[in-house]
């Protein structure tokens, strides 16, 4: 009863969603109720929707595009802020940083709601380079940050000039730059913190030569898996750079492997898609028996590179 109460007052304040199915916000389509969803369009609002959740000691979970979540049939208890609306179009803010370097660098700076793409097309229009490799990486710009995202040779840590965040104990707002932050495979360590922006620093080429690489990235990238399909892009990390997960799952014979809906891509083993109606339960129970299989094929354990959540 008193649950109830705190949470009918914050959702009337913030014109908050209950019982929203996050099914409807993750590309996977999967996912239970968030108890209430907020979709703050600017920082302020962001920082009174978390001030006011710390008050009433409800719990906050943050999402970019749902593009690499695996959401609970249960679903997330509390309060789930999704980012995608706190954006603006991406502007450039200075030149020449360093009068010295042989390139001509260029800043660009953007929420982190906005998606990810929508940065690459503005720098390649800019005739920036440095972003063209993430071609048709779905997601905001703020999730690509947090999941340090990439390829095989390429990853958003490269061109990141600062990160701006909001400390969710101190809920006072911060500008840490590239060097300061702990960048990993397919992982940023910011605990607490909450990415509202950042500035990339790119390289002022011929925007023929990053028009090429891009829609050629796009184009290996529609060719080699299953885009058009719900999934949550590579469900696991490679154990190397020289071990891609999906080979050693293809080499398990586990290529188009089916529990339910959930099915291992006959296009990319290391992508399981929600063929029509699975449910969170159905993926993770193929998830176990894809690790198991390599495991006992190879001794290798598959960590996921797909981020389960909820209750
Ligand atoms: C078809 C397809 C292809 C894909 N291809 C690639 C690929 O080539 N390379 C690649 O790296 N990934 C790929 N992915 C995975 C995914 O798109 C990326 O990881 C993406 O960058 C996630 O962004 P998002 O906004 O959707 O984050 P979400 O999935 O919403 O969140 C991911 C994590 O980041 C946290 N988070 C999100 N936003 C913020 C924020 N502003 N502040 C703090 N924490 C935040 C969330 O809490 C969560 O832990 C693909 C996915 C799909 C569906």
């Amino acid at each position: 009863m008193i649950v109830e109460k705190k949470y009918n007052r914050i959702q009337k304040t913030f014109g908050l969603l209950p019982r929203e199915p996050l099914s409807k916000h993750t590309s996977f389509k999967v996912g239970g109720p968030a108890d209430l969803l907020g979709l703050p369009s600017n920082r302020q609002t962001l920082a009174a929707l978390l001030s006011t959740a710390k008050k009433e000691n409800i719990p906050v979970t943050i999402m970019g595009g749902g593009t690499n979540l695996l959401v609970s049939d249960k679903g997330i208890r509390g309060l789930v802020i999704i980012l995608r609306e706190l954006k603006s179009f991406p502007w450039i803010e200075e030149n020449n940083l360093d009068e010295n370097a042989k390139e001509e660098k260029k800043i660009i700076c953007a929420d982190a709601g906005e998606r990810l793409s929508t940065v690459c097309r503005f720098a390649m229009d800019q005739g920036l380079a440095g972003l063209e490799f993430a071609a048709g990486i779905p997601g905001t710009l703020g999730g690509a940050i947090m999941m340090n995202a990439g390829t095989a040779s390429w990853e958003i840590s490269q061109v990141i000039g600062s990160v701006d965040l909001i400390d969710t104990n101190s809920l006072t707002y911060h500008t840490i730059k590239r060097e300061a932050l702990a960048f990993s495979y397919r992982n940023l360590d910011l605990k607490d913190k909450i990415i509202v922006g950042a500035s990339l620093t790119l390289t002022q080429t011929d925007p023929e030569i990053i028009k090429k690489i891009f829609y050629q990235s796009l184009k290996n990238k529609k060719s080699s898996q299953p885009v058009s399909l719900a999934s949550a892009g590579c469900f696991f990390k490679n154990p190397s750079p020289h071990i891609p997960a999906g080979k050693l799952i293809e080499n398990a014979g586990l290529k188009g492997m089916q529990i339910n809906d959930a099915r291992v891509s006959d296009i990319h083993a290391n992508f399981i898609v929600n063929t029509c109606n699975a449910r969170c339960e159905d993926i993770l129970a193929l998830k176990r028996l894809v690790q198991k299989t390599v495991f006992e094929k190879y001794q290798i354990k598959l960590e996921t590179e797909v981020r389960v959540t909820g209750e």
